[in-house]
């Protein structure tokens, strides 16, 4: 599993007006979920794109396209500015890979990669 976002922008949440209700210091959160069935912590740290902008391939060959990560067994890449998000999955991806890296393409990251020995 790999997000390569070229351009990334750390997306923040202000919560300035909250905090100026209740009269707590300023302060600004991340969104996070998980941990998800798959073991993956995830944090909303990154552009957002548009689901008309996800382009899906289907390739023998993932090195070539996810190599940056040598272990992925898919991947996610963001464009400019969330322009779009290429998914690259392998042949017969299951259907929670393919929902993890479309994770990736809402904006969603996670630290570290599923390990070959991980998979099935
Ligand atoms: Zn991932």
């Amino acid at each position: 599993m790999l997000v390569a976002d070229l351009h990334r922008s750390a997306v923040v949440r202000l919560l300035a007006l909250a905090s100026l209700l209740v009269g707590s210091p300023a302060c600004s959160k991340v969104e996070t979920s998980g941990p998800d069935a798959q073991g993956y912590t995830w944090r909303k740290d990154g552009v957002a794109v548009d689901k008309a902008g996800w382009r899906y391939h289907t390739t023998k060959d993932i090195f070539l396209h996810c190599g940056l990560e040598p272990n992925a067994q898919s991947c996610a890449l963001s464009g400019v500015a969330g322009t779009f998000c290429d998914i690259w999955l392998p042949l017969g991806a299951p259907a929670w890979m393919i929902a993890h890296e479309e994770k990736h393409c809402e904006g969603w990251t996670h630290p570290g990669h599923l390990k070959k020995s991980d998979l099935r």
